[in-house]
Protein backbone atom coordinates (compact mmCIF):
# COMPACT_ATOMS: atom_id res chain seq x y z
CA UNK A 1 0.00 0.00 0.00
CA UNK A 2 1.51 3.49 -1.00
CA UNK A 3 0.56 6.85 0.90
CA UNK A 4 -1.92 9.34 -0.45
CA UNK A 5 1.09 11.74 -1.49
CA UNK A 6 2.86 9.32 -3.46
CA UNK A 7 -0.13 8.09 -5.30
CA UNK A 8 -1.08 11.19 -6.13
CA UNK A 9 2.69 12.17 -7.56
CA UNK A 10 2.19 8.42 -9.49
CA UNK A 11 -1.02 10.03 -11.36
CA UNK A 12 0.71 13.23 -12.11
CA UNK A 13 3.92 11.49 -13.49
CA UNK A 14 1.29 9.03 -15.63
CA UNK A 15 -1.21 11.61 -17.48
CA UNK A 16 -0.20 13.41 -20.67
CA UNK A 17 -1.68 16.59 -21.38
CA UNK A 18 -4.78 17.07 -23.38
CA UNK A 19 -4.59 19.64 -26.62
CA UNK A 20 -6.48 22.45 -26.70
CA UNK A 21 -9.54 23.61 -29.04
CA UNK A 22 -11.19 27.20 -29.61
CA UNK A 23 -14.75 26.78 -27.69
CA UNK A 24 -17.75 28.59 -27.87
CA UNK A 25 -18.42 31.33 -25.43
CA UNK A 26 -21.80 29.37 -24.60
CA UNK A 27 -19.51 26.16 -23.98
CA UNK A 28 -16.12 26.94 -21.97
CA UNK A 29 -17.82 27.66 -18.62
CA UNK A 30 -15.61 25.59 -16.00
CA UNK A 31 -13.00 25.12 -19.02
CA UNK A 32 -9.46 25.65 -18.33
CA UNK A 33 -8.06 28.54 -20.98
CA UNK A 34 -4.90 27.87 -22.70
CA UNK A 35 -3.84 30.86 -23.80
CA UNK A 36 -3.25 34.24 -22.17
CA UNK A 37 -6.00 36.75 -23.00
CA UNK A 38 -4.58 39.90 -24.05
CA UNK A 39 -6.78 42.79 -24.44
CA UNK A 40 -7.43 43.75 -28.51
CA UNK A 41 -8.55 47.41 -27.24
CA UNK A 42 -8.17 49.91 -24.15
CA UNK A 43 -11.53 49.35 -21.40
CA UNK A 44 -13.25 51.03 -21.62
CA UNK A 45 -12.67 51.92 -25.64
CA UNK A 46 -13.92 55.32 -25.09
CA UNK A 47 -14.67 57.70 -22.04
CA UNK A 48 -18.31 57.43 -21.37
CA UNK A 49 -20.57 59.41 -18.71
CA UNK A 50 -21.02 57.10 -15.26
CA UNK A 51 -24.16 59.02 -14.71
CA UNK A 52 -27.52 60.54 -16.24
CA UNK A 53 -27.04 63.77 -16.10
CA UNK A 54 -25.63 67.16 -17.51
CA UNK A 55 -21.93 67.23 -19.81
CA UNK A 56 -20.27 70.84 -19.10
CA UNK A 57 -16.57 72.25 -19.57
CA UNK A 58 -14.86 71.67 -16.18
CA UNK A 59 -14.50 75.54 -15.99
CA UNK A 60 -17.69 76.96 -17.11
CA UNK A 61 -17.95 80.36 -17.43
CA UNK A 62 -21.45 80.95 -15.63
CA UNK A 63 -23.64 79.24 -12.87
CA UNK A 64 -25.82 78.48 -14.95
CA UNK A 65 -25.76 76.87 -18.38
CA UNK A 66 -27.85 76.76 -21.52
CA UNK A 67 -29.37 73.71 -22.40
CA UNK A 68 -27.61 72.59 -25.62
CA UNK A 69 -28.75 69.73 -27.09
CA UNK A 70 -28.00 65.72 -25.82
CA UNK A 71 -25.63 63.31 -26.60
CA UNK A 72 -27.13 59.94 -27.19
CA UNK A 73 -26.04 56.61 -25.78
CA UNK A 74 -23.90 55.08 -29.29
CA UNK A 75 -23.35 58.58 -30.47
CA UNK A 76 -19.79 60.03 -31.32
CA UNK A 77 -18.98 62.88 -28.28
CA UNK A 78 -19.43 66.42 -28.80
CA UNK A 79 -17.40 69.39 -26.66
CA UNK A 80 -20.37 71.75 -24.99
CA UNK A 81 -19.62 74.96 -25.96
CA UNK A 82 -18.77 77.82 -22.69
CA UNK A 83 -21.85 79.02 -21.21
CA UNK A 84 -23.11 75.42 -22.65
CA UNK A 85 -24.47 72.34 -21.36
CA UNK A 86 -25.51 68.94 -22.59
CA UNK A 87 -27.45 66.26 -21.42
CA UNK A 88 -26.38 62.76 -21.41
CA UNK A 89 -27.18 59.45 -20.37
CA UNK A 90 -25.06 56.65 -18.53
CA UNK A 91 -22.57 54.90 -20.93
CA UNK A 92 -22.75 57.48 -23.62
CA UNK A 93 -19.38 58.60 -25.21
CA UNK A 94 -17.74 61.96 -23.83
CA UNK A 95 -14.34 63.98 -24.78
CA UNK A 96 -12.07 63.04 -23.17
CA UNK A 97 -10.37 65.97 -21.44
CA UNK A 98 -11.55 69.35 -20.13
CA UNK A 99 -14.98 68.01 -19.23
CA UNK A 100 -17.17 66.87 -16.31
CA UNK A 101 -20.69 65.11 -15.88
CA UNK A 102 -23.07 66.62 -12.82
CA UNK A 103 -25.56 64.12 -11.55
CA UNK A 104 -28.78 65.53 -12.66
CA UNK A 105 -29.78 64.93 -9.22
CA UNK A 106 -27.06 67.77 -8.29
CA UNK A 107 -28.90 70.82 -11.19
CA UNK A 108 -32.02 72.60 -11.06
CA UNK A 109 -33.41 72.90 -14.21
CA UNK A 110 -35.78 76.19 -15.04
CA UNK A 111 -36.87 75.95 -18.43
CA UNK A 112 -33.77 75.92 -20.40
CA UNK A 113 -31.03 77.23 -17.78
CA UNK A 114 -29.26 74.26 -15.60
CA UNK A 115 -27.67 75.67 -12.40
CA UNK A 116 -25.18 73.53 -10.73
CA UNK A 117 -25.85 73.29 -7.25
CA UNK A 118 -22.25 71.40 -6.22
CA UNK A 119 -18.71 71.95 -6.80
CA UNK A 120 -17.03 71.31 -10.39
CA UNK A 121 -14.57 69.03 -10.79
CA UNK A 122 -12.83 67.81 -14.04
CA UNK A 123 -13.42 63.89 -15.26
CA UNK A 124 -16.33 63.58 -12.77
CA UNK A 125 -18.33 61.32 -13.13
CA UNK A 126 -16.69 60.30 -16.69
CA UNK A 127 -15.32 56.53 -16.92
CA UNK A 128 -11.75 56.96 -18.73
CA UNK A 129 -10.97 55.08 -21.66
CA UNK A 130 -8.41 52.64 -20.81
CA UNK A 131 -9.20 53.44 -16.87
CA UNK A 132 -10.16 49.56 -16.39
CA UNK A 133 -7.32 48.32 -18.88
CA UNK A 134 -5.01 49.47 -21.61
CA UNK A 135 -4.72 47.76 -25.08
CA UNK A 136 -1.89 45.04 -24.68
CA UNK A 137 -2.89 43.95 -20.98
CA UNK A 138 -3.36 40.55 -19.89
CA UNK A 139 -6.96 40.46 -19.23
CA UNK A 140 -7.03 36.48 -18.44
CA UNK A 141 -3.71 34.02 -17.81
CA UNK A 142 -3.88 30.92 -19.43
CA UNK A 143 -4.34 28.08 -16.82
CA UNK A 144 -7.51 29.23 -15.53
CA UNK A 145 -10.64 27.92 -15.11
CA UNK A 146 -13.52 30.40 -17.17
CA UNK A 147 -15.85 31.11 -14.75
CA UNK A 148 -19.38 33.44 -15.51
CA UNK A 149 -16.91 36.68 -14.58
CA UNK A 150 -14.73 35.30 -17.46
CA UNK A 151 -17.25 34.44 -19.84
CA UNK A 152 -18.34 38.23 -19.18
CA UNK A 153 -15.21 39.63 -20.21
CA UNK A 154 -14.34 37.24 -22.52
CA UNK A 155 -17.68 39.11 -24.66
CA UNK A 156 -16.95 42.28 -23.60
CA UNK A 157 -13.47 42.49 -25.73
CA UNK A 158 -15.10 39.86 -28.42
CA UNK A 159 -12.95 37.45 -27.46
CA UNK A 160 -16.02 34.54 -28.91
CA UNK A 161 -13.39 31.55 -29.09
CA UNK A 162 -10.57 31.28 -26.51
CA UNK A 163 -8.70 28.30 -26.66
CA UNK A 164 -9.59 25.84 -23.61
CA UNK A 165 -8.60 22.26 -23.15
CA UNK A 166 -10.77 19.34 -24.76
CA UNK A 167 -12.72 17.73 -22.59
CA UNK A 168 -11.32 14.64 -21.19
CA UNK A 169 -13.11 11.73 -22.69
CA UNK A 170 -14.23 9.57 -19.37
CA UNK A 171 -15.68 6.19 -19.65
CA UNK A 172 -17.50 5.00 -16.80
CA UNK A 173 -18.01 1.18 -15.71
CA UNK A 174 -20.24 0.34 -12.83
CA UNK A 175 -20.08 -3.12 -11.54
CA UNK A 176 -21.86 -5.77 -9.40
CA UNK A 177 -24.63 -8.08 -9.69
CA UNK A 178 -26.45 -5.61 -6.66
CA UNK A 179 -26.71 -2.76 -8.33
CA UNK A 180 -29.83 -1.30 -9.90
CA UNK A 181 -30.67 1.81 -11.72
CA UNK A 182 -31.96 4.57 -9.23
CA UNK A 183 -35.04 4.59 -11.00
CA UNK A 184 -35.93 0.96 -10.10
CA UNK A 185 -37.52 -0.30 -7.17
CA UNK A 186 -34.75 -2.63 -5.69
CA UNK A 187 -35.38 -6.30 -4.76
CA UNK A 188 -34.26 -7.33 -1.75
CA UNK A 189 -30.43 -7.12 -1.27
CA UNK A 190 -30.23 -5.15 -3.94
CA UNK A 191 -28.72 -1.70 -3.85
CA UNK A 192 -29.93 1.49 -5.92
CA UNK A 193 -26.90 2.55 -8.47
CA UNK A 194 -26.04 5.99 -6.66
CA UNK A 195 -22.11 6.23 -7.93
CA UNK A 196 -23.20 6.58 -11.45
CA UNK A 197 -24.99 9.54 -11.56
CA UNK A 198 -22.73 11.03 -8.84
CA UNK A 199 -19.83 10.61 -11.19
CA UNK A 200 -21.65 12.08 -13.84
CA UNK A 201 -22.25 15.50 -12.25
CA UNK A 202 -18.52 15.28 -10.81
CA UNK A 203 -17.26 14.91 -14.39
CA UNK A 204 -19.27 18.20 -15.84
CA UNK A 205 -17.55 20.19 -12.81
CA UNK A 206 -14.16 19.27 -14.31
CA UNK A 207 -13.82 19.24 -17.65
CA UNK A 208 -14.28 15.79 -18.72
CA UNK A 209 -17.22 14.21 -21.03
CA UNK A 210 -18.79 11.24 -19.94
CA UNK A 211 -18.32 9.04 -23.37
CA UNK A 212 -20.10 6.26 -22.10
CA UNK A 213 -21.42 4.23 -19.04
CA UNK A 214 -21.64 0.70 -18.89
CA UNK A 215 -23.23 -1.37 -16.12
CA UNK A 216 -21.77 -5.02 -15.70
CA UNK A 217 -22.57 -7.55 -12.88
CA UNK A 218 -19.29 -9.12 -11.44
CA UNK A 219 -18.40 -11.16 -14.12
CA UNK A 220 -14.76 -10.91 -15.63
CA UNK A 221 -15.80 -11.74 -19.25
CA UNK A 222 -17.94 -9.08 -19.98
CA UNK A 223 -15.53 -6.49 -18.09
CA UNK A 224 -12.99 -7.68 -20.28
CA UNK A 225 -14.92 -7.27 -23.49
CA UNK A 226 -15.81 -3.60 -21.87
CA UNK A 227 -12.27 -2.51 -21.55
CA UNK A 228 -11.33 -4.14 -25.35
CA UNK A 229 -14.03 -2.04 -26.50
CA UNK A 230 -13.29 0.90 -28.69
CA UNK A 231 -15.17 3.31 -26.86
CA UNK A 232 -12.74 1.98 -23.72
CA UNK A 233 -9.59 2.32 -26.07
CA UNK A 234 -10.65 5.61 -26.93
CA UNK A 235 -10.82 7.05 -23.29
CA UNK A 236 -8.28 8.89 -21.24
CA UNK A 237 -9.51 7.78 -17.90
CA UNK A 238 -11.71 4.32 -17.04
CA UNK A 239 -13.50 4.45 -13.89
CA UNK A 240 -14.55 1.09 -13.00
CA UNK A 241 -16.89 1.36 -9.98
CA UNK A 242 -16.46 -1.49 -7.53
CA UNK A 243 -14.85 -4.80 -7.30
CA UNK A 244 -11.22 -3.25 -6.41
CA UNK A 245 -10.91 -4.80 -3.56
CA UNK A 246 -9.68 -8.80 -3.14
CA UNK A 247 -12.88 -10.33 -2.48
CA UNK A 248 -13.87 -13.15 -4.49
CA UNK A 249 -15.78 -11.40 -6.85
CA UNK A 250 -13.77 -8.34 -7.35
CA UNK A 251 -12.08 -8.70 -10.38
CA UNK A 252 -10.90 -5.67 -11.91
CA UNK A 253 -7.51 -6.06 -11.27
CA UNK A 254 -7.14 -8.99 -12.96
CA UNK A 255 -9.56 -8.02 -15.74
CA UNK A 256 -7.25 -5.06 -16.54
CA UNK A 257 -3.86 -7.13 -16.53
CA UNK A 258 -5.64 -9.62 -18.61
CA UNK A 259 -6.70 -6.47 -21.50
CA UNK A 260 -3.06 -4.95 -21.32
CA UNK A 261 -2.93 -2.15 -18.69
CA UNK A 262 0.39 -2.21 -16.15
CA UNK A 263 -0.86 -1.86 -12.32
CA UNK A 264 0.28 1.16 -11.10
CA UNK A 265 -0.70 0.64 -7.17
CA UNK A 266 -3.45 -1.43 -5.52
CA UNK A 267 -4.29 0.05 -2.48
CA UNK A 268 -3.78 3.68 -0.51
CA UNK A 269 -2.83 3.91 3.17
CA UNK A 270 -5.88 5.77 3.54
CA UNK A 271 -9.81 5.89 5.05
CA UNK A 272 -11.97 6.24 3.27
CA UNK A 273 -10.96 4.21 0.13
CA UNK A 274 -8.26 2.06 1.05
CA UNK A 275 -9.02 -0.43 -2.43
CA UNK A 276 -8.35 2.24 -4.99
CA UNK A 277 -5.98 1.23 -7.83
CA UNK A 278 -4.54 2.55 -10.74
CA UNK A 279 -3.29 1.17 -13.72
CA UNK A 280 -2.48 2.23 -17.47
CA UNK A 281 -2.90 1.77 -20.76
CA UNK A 282 -0.75 3.65 -23.34
CA UNK A 283 -2.28 7.20 -22.81
CA UNK A 284 -5.41 5.61 -21.06
CA UNK A 285 -5.70 5.66 -17.03
CA UNK A 286 -8.13 3.15 -15.41
CA UNK A 287 -8.99 4.21 -11.97
CA UNK A 288 -10.68 1.10 -10.02
CA UNK A 289 -12.66 2.96 -7.40
CA UNK A 290 -14.09 1.33 -4.38
CA UNK A 291 -17.74 1.34 -4.66
CA UNK A 292 -19.11 2.43 -1.53
CA UNK A 293 -20.57 5.54 -2.39
CA UNK A 294 -17.99 7.94 0.01
CA UNK A 295 -15.15 5.99 -1.14
CA UNK A 296 -16.37 7.16 -4.45
CA UNK A 297 -16.36 10.73 -3.82
CA UNK A 298 -13.08 10.75 -1.71
CA UNK A 299 -11.55 9.16 -4.31
CA UNK A 300 -12.66 11.07 -6.90
CA UNK A 301 -11.60 14.25 -5.83
CA UNK A 302 -8.53 12.73 -4.26
CA UNK A 303 -7.17 11.06 -7.27
CA UNK A 304 -9.29 11.65 -10.39
CA UNK A 305 -9.47 14.95 -10.38
CA UNK A 306 -6.00 15.40 -9.76
CA UNK A 307 -5.92 13.64 -12.86
CA UNK A 308 -8.21 15.65 -14.86
CA UNK A 309 -5.81 18.95 -13.51
CA UNK A 310 -2.85 17.52 -14.96
CA UNK A 311 -4.42 16.55 -18.35
CA UNK A 312 -6.12 19.91 -18.78
CA UNK A 313 -3.73 22.20 -16.70
CA UNK A 314 -6.47 23.18 -14.35
CA UNK A 315 -4.62 25.12 -11.49
CA UNK A 316 -4.92 23.12 -7.86
CA UNK A 317 -7.87 23.36 -5.66
CA UNK A 318 -8.35 26.06 -3.42
CA UNK A 319 -6.28 24.88 0.17
CA UNK A 320 -7.56 25.87 3.87
CA UNK A 321 -6.44 25.24 7.30
CA UNK A 322 -8.48 24.22 10.01
CA UNK A 323 -8.01 24.24 13.78
CA UNK A 324 -7.52 20.81 15.41
CA UNK A 325 -10.11 19.55 16.54
CA UNK A 326 -10.04 19.07 21.04
CA UNK A 327 -11.29 15.41 20.36
CA UNK A 328 -8.62 15.02 17.35
CA UNK A 329 -7.49 11.69 19.12
CA UNK A 330 -11.30 10.05 18.64
CA UNK A 331 -10.62 10.90 14.98
CA UNK A 332 -7.56 9.58 13.96
CA UNK A 333 -7.38 5.84 12.45
CA UNK A 334 -4.10 4.04 11.82
CA UNK A 335 -4.74 5.24 8.52
CA UNK A 336 -4.94 8.99 7.42
CA UNK A 337 -8.92 9.93 6.62
CA UNK A 338 -10.27 12.32 4.29
CA UNK A 339 -13.25 13.97 5.85
CA UNK A 340 -15.60 15.71 4.03
CA UNK A 341 -16.26 19.05 5.78
CA UNK A 342 -17.54 22.18 6.06
CA UNK A 343 -14.26 24.65 5.25
CA UNK A 344 -16.04 28.13 7.26
CA UNK A 345 -17.15 27.66 9.57
CA UNK A 346 -14.97 24.37 10.21
CA UNK A 347 -17.42 21.74 10.61
CA UNK A 348 -16.69 17.38 10.27
CA UNK A 349 -20.08 16.06 8.92
CA UNK A 350 -21.11 12.74 10.57
CA UNK A 351 -20.22 9.88 8.57
CA UNK A 352 -20.61 6.39 10.25
CA UNK A 353 -18.58 4.34 7.36
CA UNK A 354 -17.74 4.70 3.74
CA UNK A 355 -21.37 3.54 2.76
CA UNK A 356 -22.85 6.65 4.69
CA UNK A 357 -23.67 9.14 2.33
CA UNK A 358 -26.60 10.72 4.75
CA UNK A 359 -24.74 14.26 5.14
CA UNK A 360 -22.57 14.34 2.37
CA UNK A 361 -24.67 16.78 0.41
CA UNK A 362 -23.63 19.17 3.06
CA UNK A 363 -19.79 18.97 2.62
CA UNK A 364 -17.52 21.87 0.61
CA UNK A 365 -14.17 20.73 1.13
CA UNK A 366 -12.26 17.53 2.15
CA UNK A 367 -9.74 17.53 5.24
CA UNK A 368 -6.90 15.66 6.04
CA UNK A 369 -7.00 13.76 9.49
CA UNK A 370 -3.07 12.57 10.19
CA UNK A 371 -3.00 9.21 11.12
CA UNK A 372 -2.27 8.27 14.60
CA UNK A 373 1.06 7.19 14.49
CA UNK A 374 1.96 10.12 12.42
CA UNK A 375 4.95 11.82 13.84
CA UNK A 376 3.97 15.48 12.27
CA UNK A 377 2.41 17.94 14.83
CA UNK A 378 0.91 20.99 14.02
CA UNK A 379 -1.64 23.46 14.85
CA UNK A 380 -3.68 22.90 12.36
CA UNK A 381 -5.06 20.76 9.75
CA UNK A 382 -5.16 21.24 6.33
CA UNK A 383 -7.72 20.26 3.25
CA UNK A 384 -9.05 21.60 0.31
CA UNK A 385 -12.34 22.77 -1.25
CA UNK A 386 -14.60 20.68 -3.44
P1 LIG B 1 -17.42 -3.14 -3.90
O1 LIG B 1 -16.42 -2.04 -4.05
O2 LIG B 1 -17.83 -3.73 -5.22
O3 LIG B 1 -16.91 -4.19 -2.96
O4 LIG B 1 -18.71 -2.52 -3.24
C1 LIG B 1 -18.68 -1.99 -1.94
C2 LIG B 1 -20.06 -1.57 -1.51
O5 LIG B 1 -20.48 -0.51 -2.36
C3 LIG B 1 -21.09 -2.67 -1.68
O6 LIG B 1 -22.00 -2.57 -0.60
C4 LIG B 1 -21.78 -2.31 -2.96
O7 LIG B 1 -23.09 -2.80 -3.01
C5 LIG B 1 -21.75 -0.81 -2.94
N1 LIG B 1 -21.79 -0.27 -4.29
C6 LIG B 1 -21.08 -0.72 -5.34
N2 LIG B 1 -21.38 -0.01 -6.44
C7 LIG B 1 -22.30 0.91 -6.08
C8 LIG B 1 -22.99 1.93 -6.77
N3 LIG B 1 -22.80 2.12 -8.09
N4 LIG B 1 -23.87 2.69 -6.10
C9 LIG B 1 -24.05 2.48 -4.78
N5 LIG B 1 -23.42 1.55 -4.06
C10 LIG B 1 -22.55 0.75 -4.69
MG1 LIG C 1 -18.98 -5.22 -5.90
Amino acid sequence: MISVDDARSLIEQRCTPISAEPGPLNAVSGRILHEDVVSPEDLPAFSRSAMDGYLMLAEPATASLRLAGEILAGDPPRQPEPGETLRVSTGCAVPETGVCVIRQEDVSVTGNLITVRTKIVAGSSIRQRASQAARGDVLLARGIRINPGAIALLASVGKTHPLVAKPVPVFHISTGREIVDASRTPGFGEIRDSNSPMIAALLADQCASLVGHAKLPDDPSQLRATLESPIARNARIILISGGASVGDHDHTKECLLATGFDIVFAGVAMKPGKPLLLAQRGETLAFGLPGNPLSHFVCFHLFVRHALASITGAPPPERFTAPVPHDLRKLQDPRETWWPCRSSPFDLIAWRDSSDIRHLASANALVRIPALADPTHSDNLTGFLL
